[in-house]
């Protein structure tokens, strides 16, 4: 009987092949005591598993093959720093001396300090950091417990041509897997902005993620279908349905062959409308991405990577450095910087409680204007770096105006202390803000009154309409970009800006999902800026779009009240 299990696309493609399912049963964690002749025997015990969890990281970071882009490496890079951070190695050694407690047992307690303090931050994005640190954890609890089971690591000769289903898999697993040639993998929790997703997109390998329970109705070595794009794993299917999937899957491989001809070729729509395409980054390294793709310049440039795995705060040389090193590599492209956009207590040493909302706390720009000694350092390395390039700046998170004029003062200050200390900088710098608050987008008319130009972030746009907190796999399913609400309020930013003559730009996944692309042209979008992986296929999507045309169609769209012909005109438009 053909089943159907649905969850989360989080990186394309289509494989089809047999399962193997990872069974990592959970850790029983043994407490007791020591007794005080064995301490230091058991604290070598410990750094004996720290060692094997490091070497075994290398070995997995030595994989990694040359041309994958560089946050790939990143990320395992993550795993190793926390394996020399203090809090995770040497925190338990104390526990181990000061309390006796035995070497599995410190960790668990330590881990679960780090975790609640994890648990508070307000950025949605450093918050599903935490499952880093149970990756890393768990890789040394199994080592101490000599359990090695259950992990990517101990089936990996069993891999290659096969569907991988778990319950969750770290980084480290992916880059495992696709080495030993898995041909997809379903988890059954994890989203679209986890590491292993970001690593699943960066590597090709097709995902689906949050299928919950996926091992319960799962057989090993069952012949099984993965659309990555649908989001759905299938078993039980017929000659037929296979069929058509291998043809999807030589399309596929068709498709993107000829996607990379379209490197040197216009963005223009049928009717030649000239539409820009940006790239987001998030690491300096990245921007080589942004240069193989052939992206007009970089339209997101998150710099919150530059705070992570540190205690300190980067000053104002290291923004600089990390800001020519992307204006080099972008050779007279423009690059846009966002101010960082962290939650209060990421990094900063101040363990803020009491956040019962984090995602509706002191994130982005709030805590920037809150902190200054943050948040000057960051502006001057911009406006200085902008004397070297076209650079332009953009504010996260604004929900009033009373904030963005006391950005803008901010940045004329600066300027002033920059001009007494002789240091130049682009008087004209362009000013930018991410509209991503509902508040924002009602009111974009007043904010592009004092602005260069706005972006839509619609993974917090969407988030904040529907009431949908974007890192909970239960309430995934309602996450919903073409909700009417988040369509109009689109509509009405691109609206705004188009009033007030600056250009609009999408930056949230939206803006990089081939299946949103005539939509977004239709509302007035000209430009865009996504993931350098997606840049090619939405290009291609744009080259055979007629504007005009689209604009009338979705005039209709927006003006039709009728849930079942919206839905039904809607899904017409973004079927691909
Ligand atoms: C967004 O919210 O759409 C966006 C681009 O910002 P981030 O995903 O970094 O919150
Ligand atoms: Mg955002």
């Amino acid at each position: 009987m053909p089943v159907t299990l649905h969850g989360v696309g989080i990186s394309r493609g289509y494989a089809i092949g047999k399962t193997i399912l990872l069974q990592r049963d959970q850790l029983e964690i043994p407490e007791y005591t020591i007794s005080s002749v064995l301490i230091e025997e058991e604290v070598q015990r410990f750094l004996h598993g720290v060692a094997i969890a490091k070497q075994q990281l290398r070995e997995i970071r030595s994989r990694i093959p040359l041309s994958v882009p560089a946050d790939v490496a990143a990320f395992i890079d993550t795993h190793l720093l926390m394996l020399e951070d203090s809090t995770l190695a040497s925190a338990p050694i104390k526990l181990i001396r000061t309390r006796s407690c035995n070497a599995e047992w410190a960790l668990k307690l330590q881990r679960d300090w780090v975790v609640q303090v994890f648990n508070e931050m307000e950025d949605p994005y450093l918050r599903t950091r935490r499952d880093d640190v149970d990756h890393v954890v768990q890789r040394i609890q199994r080592i101490l417990l000599a359990n090695e089971g259950g992990t990517a690591d101990a089936i990996s000769s069993r891999l290659e041509g096969r569907i991988l289903v778990a319950e969750e898999l770290t980084p480290a697993d992916t880059v495992l897997m696709q080495h030993q040639g898995v041909l997809a993998f379903v988890t059954e929790h994890g989203g679209p902005l986890s590491h292993t997703a970001i690593l699943a997109r960066s590597l090709g390998i097709p995902a689906v993620m949050g299928v919950h329970c996926a091992r319960r109705y799962l057989d090993e070595d069952e012949l099984a279908i993965v659309d990555g794009q649908l989001g759905v794993l299938m078993v039980g299917l017929d000659e037929q349905a296979i069929k058509y999937y291998r043809w999807k899957q030589q399309e596929d491989q068709h498709q993107q062959l000829e996607l990379v001809k379209l490197k040197e070729q216009p963005t223009v729509t049928r009717d030649a409308v000239r539409i820009t395409l940006h790239a987001n980054i998030e690491l300096p390294e990245d921007a080589a991405a942004v240069c193989q793709v052939g992206a007009a310049g970089v339209g997101l440039y998150r710099t919150e990577f530059l705070f992570m795995n540190r205690k300190d705060i980067p000053d104002e040389e290291e923004h600089l450095t990390s800001y020519l090193h992307v204006l080099k590599m972008l050779d007279g492209k423009p690059i846009t910087i966002r101010t960082v956009d962290l939650g209060a207590d990421k990094g900063l040493g101040e363990n803020r409680v009491g956040s019962s909302n984090p995602a509706l706390g002191l994130r982005a720009i709030r805590l920037c204007l809150k902190n200054l000694a943050l948040f000057r350092p960051q502006l001057r390395a911009i406006l200085r770096a902008s004397a070297f390039g076209p650079v332009r700046m953009m504010i996260p998170m604004l929900s009033n105006i009373q904030e963005l004029l006391q950005v803008l003062r901010l940045t004329q200050e600066t300027k002033q202390e920059l001009r007494l200390r002789g240091q130049r900088f682009d008087e004209r710098m362009p000013i930018g803000a991410m509209i991503e608050v509902p508040a924002a987008a009602i009111c974009a008319p007043f904010f592009a009154r004092h602005l260069d130009f706005l972006s839509i972030g619609t993974n917090d746009l969407i988030q904040y309409t529907l009431a949908i907190d974007r890192t909970d796999d239960e309430v995934n399913y309602l996450y919903d970009p073409l909700h009417p609400a988040v369509l109009q309020l689109i509509a009405m930013t691109i609206q705004a800006g188009q009033k007030a003559n600056i250009p609009v730009s999408m930056c949230g996944e939206m803006a990089g999902d081939p299946r949103y692309v005539r939509l977004l042209l239709g509302l007035g979008l000209t430009h865009f800026s996504m993931h350098p992986n997606s840049l090619l296929e939405v290009k291609r999507v744009i080259r055979e779009s007629h504007l005009l045309e689209l604009m009338t169609l979705v005039k209709r769209i927006l003006h039709t009240e009728d849930p079942k012909k919206f839905n039904q005109q809607v899904q017409n438009l973004t079927r691909l």
